[in-house]
């Protein structure tokens, strides 16, 4: 009898388009597609979801949940990460969930700014450089509730919401906040507060703790972040502005992230079979990659002699059990050659494209340089840097 074809699967788009030698280099976004090479290996098929037709229709997932639209298991997986990694103390927070961690960070502005009808919107501020989404996204939609007011070293007064980006988008640096008032409150943005980019020294346990599955496990295109909430009624506020934003968060790709993580976690906890070396631990895999790319870094702005990076920096990382160096997501890359005023620009001019320290509230000799690209543009990226006189 004739065989009956299954419907092919919608074929995913294929991402950002191949580089060769002499194509342009985007390292201005954070893109984290070097993670790829880890899912393409043994952990990849574990991490497969199947989602048929009639499942996740209803907008709800947990009715008796404050967070009525977090998939059990989902939350599950973040506080077992959390326990296993010991990054974020998860226990006795509320855990959220938004699209990306970018949706959650606007939750927490709504959330801590005074209710509508305060006298002037809520300072917002950061201490330079700071992550250039910070001003765009505080101001985008010219709130009455919050302003964007710059530096934090420079911000007068007691009444502010610090936004506290820790390791530091751009730089790289741990953070903690710089304002002290009894009054002023924070949010902690911990996307990059993971074993591969700094050695995980505490189990920070702040009000509002940020993460996201972009910078983890590399998941970007999935859009899911959650929030680690210490108070019930900060947690119900920001899941408010969730409802009303979105009514909830996708929950296919709840589903698909908490796969991921359990596949990470079940990479320690259980040795799976066929999978070799750092092929199933993620954060050792991801941390020697990332080294490897520094040294490569590093070796290239020796070469070339023009540019200067931020000091290496080491410690006790207590998820390793070893002392290793932090490797930054971003390069913090300054030019101090004579005539080179802006470096983006200069970059530009070899195909290099990064984003101007302009953007994050430094000057115009410094850009930021993603470190977590494909292999392909990385290796192309320091072959220019190292030439460059
Ligand atoms: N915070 C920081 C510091 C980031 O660098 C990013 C991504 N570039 C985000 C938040 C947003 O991440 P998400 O993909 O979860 O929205």
């Amino acid at each position: 009898g004739k065989k009956v074809k299954k419907a092919a699967a919608v074929a995913p788009s294929s991402g950002k388009p191949p580089v060769c030698a002499d194509s342009i280099i985007n390292l201005d976004h954070g893109d984290p597609t070097m993670f790829e090479a880890f899912w393409r290996g043994p952990m990849g098929e574990r991490a497969t979801v199947v989602i048929p037709g009639w499942q996740t229709m209803s907008y709800f997932s947990d009715v008796g949940n404050l967070c009525w639209f977090l998939e059990p298991g989902l939350e599950r997986e973040v506080r077992r990460l959390h326990r296993l990694v010991g990054n974020a103390a998860a226990e006795g927070y509320h855990v959220l969930v938004g699209t990306g961690s970018m949706q959650l960070f606007q939750a927490a502005l709504y959330a801590l700014a005074p209710p509508g009808g305060a006298a002037a919107p809520i300072s917002i501020v950061s201490p330079a450089p700071f992550y250039s989404s910070y001003p765009a996204v505080t101001d985008f939609l010219k709130s009455g509730l919050y302003r964007w007011a710059g530096d934090a070293n420079a911000f007068e007064g007691d009444e502010y919401i610090e936004l506290v980006c820790s390791p530091s988008n751009p730089d790289g640096g741990i953070r903690e906040a710089v304002l002290k008032s009894k009054s002023g409150k924070a949010i902690h943005d911990l996307a990059y507060y993971w074993p591969q980019y700094t050695p995980i020294t505490h189990m920070l346990a702040h009000d509002i703790m940020l993460f996201t599955v972009s910078k983890c496990t590399g998941h970007a295109g999935t859009r899911i972040g959650w929030a680690l909430v210490k108070d019930r009624e900060v947690a119900q506020k920001m899941n408010k502005y969730l409802e009303l934003n979105t009514i909830g968060v996708s929950k296919d790709s709840q589903l698909r992230a908490a796969k991921i993580l359990e596949t990470v976690a079940d990479g320690y906890e259980r040795q799976p079979a066929g999978a070799t070396g750092d092929a199933s631990l993620l954060f050792h895999y991801a941390q020697r990659q990332m080294m490897q790319r520094w040294r490569a870094l590093r070796a290239a702005v020796t070469a070339s002699g023009i540019f200067s990076l931020p000091d290496e920096v080491a410690g006790f990382c207590t998820f390793a059990k070893d002392t290793v160096t932090a490797n930054p997501a971003f390069a913090w890359l300054r030019c101090d050659k004579e005539g080179v005023d802006d470096l983006e620009g200069f970059l530009r001019e070899h195909k290099i494209i990064t984003r101007s320290g302009t953007r994050f509230g430094a000057d115009p000799k410094v850009v930021r340089v993603s470190m977590v690209d494909t292999d392909e543009a990385f290796s192309i990226f320091v072959d220019r840097l190292a030439a460059m006189k």
